[in-house]
């Protein structure tokens, strides 16, 4: 069944988003939020503090979208002209608010107990345009602007919110979508990710043109490739949930049967919290000896809440005397085979299970760059190594980024080289 999205563009505003000086997060925050509620981001556009800028932006996606959102130049300063701007497109006329006016006083007085600092312009942030209605922002001193205009086709309401990220949050999640759902009536969104490794992008598609080709058209394919990783994201809309369901669960479960080979998980997760799970289930236990990775793997692996349950600690064994000093590493595998060595690796594995007293460990060895390459070992090889008491298994990376690039990348593929051998060997 056919649906008509609802548009919504998304307008930044700041001097400092177009320098890149402040990265624009609002955009993505408000985009996914959107999202959510089957709202179509059709547009995102940045303008300078730039009065005819900001105007023409504001004329030219209200004529393309029934809902525009604004962040950003609410501020006290001069630089922030969005209000009195707003005020003229709207042709309304400043007027002061007692309701925003008393919470401006009221925060200065017994939240930032700074009563002597509120200047008078500050409490011109209590002035608003008598043609919005106004959105309570509770994390700081400027409301949130809510207008709406007839245009040629349709209606087009404007909001505008301050560029502060955690105030334009809390007004997103608290007064704008709620608002939006009692305006519209919103199709229904699904999506559904199969999170897949070891398989490059083009690979996949080649392997799925035939599955792309039966699609519904109500259902679409994203393919979102990053670090060794291809999410396979499959989009269903319709007009309500349990119709979205029905026609996108089958083609979901045909989607993780065309990619059963390289599937890590069918929900969207990182690989480290697909290996916290695995190892949680069988109550065990994993530790590192990072060299080229030099501790990235840890990172990820902490990152997760509650991975003190199954992962011990790491040693981060850069130097040749820290391989053989804590882990036991031959000196003469070192002379012989060198650092970045399936050898090495090996023993790494082995002891870093003794010294950290683990059940499984990962070990990893290489040469990141931008030098230190030669001919028989050039920049991008790496050797990976997993394993338990009983057994070791290892791998040969030969990558080809730059040094972070490297580093993620080894770190990705011994995740999931580890997954695999978990899946195994327990
Ligand atoms: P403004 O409302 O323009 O005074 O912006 C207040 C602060 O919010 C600025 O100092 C920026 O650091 C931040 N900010 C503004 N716009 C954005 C944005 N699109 N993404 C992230 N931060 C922003
Ligand atoms: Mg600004």
């Amino acid at each position: 069944m056919s649906v008509t999205p609802i548009n919504a563009s998304i307008i930044t505003i700041g001097d400092e988003l177009l320098i890149g000086q402040t990265i624009d997060t609002n955009s993505a925050f408000i985009a996914q939020e959107l999202n959510k509620i089957g709202v179509w981001v059709r547009r995102r556009v940045a303008v300078g503090d730039v009065y005819e800028d900001i105007w023409k932006a504001l004329d030219e996606e209200g004529a393309v979208s029934e809902i525009v959102l604004i962040t950003g130049g609410l501020g006290p300063t001069a630089d922030d002209i969005t209000k009195p701007l707003l005020c003229a497109y709207f042709n309304g006329t400043l007027v002061v608010n007692e309701e925003v006016k008393a919470h401006v006083k009221n925060l200065f007085e017994n939240v930032y107990r700074r009563p002597g600092a509120l200047l008078e312009r500050n409490l011109k942030q209590a002035e608003v345009p008598d043609v919005c209605t106004v959105l309570h922002n509770a994390r700081g001193t400027a409301p949130g602007m809510w207008f709406s205009k007839q245009q040629e086709k349709h209606k087009t309401f404007y909001i505008s919110l301050p560029g502060v990220p955690h105030e334009m949050k809390g007004l997103i999640t608290n007064q704008v979508i709620p608002r939006l759902k009692d305006e519209f009536s919103m199709p229904a969104i699904i999506h559904k990710t199969a999170f897949t490794a070891g398989q490059g992008e083009s690979m996949l598609a080649e392997m799925l043109v035939d599955f792309e080709a039966s699609l519904p058209e109500s259902v679409k394919l994203a393919y979102l490739p990053n670090y060794g990783m291809v999410k396979l994201r499959l989009t269903g809309r319709g007009n309500t949930k349990e119709e979205v369901d029905a026609v996108i669960t089958p083609v979901f479960d045909r989607l993780l049967k065309e990619v059963k080979d390289f599937l890590v998980t069918d929900t969207d997760e990182g690989l480290e919290i697909v290996i916290g799970k695995l190892l949680k289930e069988k109550g065990l236990t994993l530790g590192t000896a990072e060299s080229c990775t030099g501790g990235y793997i840890a990172q990820l692996i902490t990152s997760v809440p509650g991975s003190s349950a199954y992962y011990k600690g790491s040693v981060v064994s850069y130097a040749n005397e820290v391989k053989t000093g804590v882990l036991g590493v031959l000196p003469e595998t070192l002379q012989a085979d060198g650092a970045v060595s399936e050898e090495t690796v090996t023993q790494m594995v082995q002891g870093a299970i003794r010294t950290l007293g683990v059940d499984y460990a990962i070990a990893t060895s290489g040469i990141m760059g931008p030098d230190g390459g030669s001919p028989e070992k050039p920049v991008g090889t790496v050797w990976i190594a997993v394993g338990n008491n009983k057994e070791t298994r290892s791998i040969k990376l030969n990558l080809r980024f730059d040094r972070q690039r490297n580093i993620s990348l080894a770190a990705v593929n011994a995740l999931n080289f580890l997954r695999k051998f978990i899946l195994t060997n327990s």
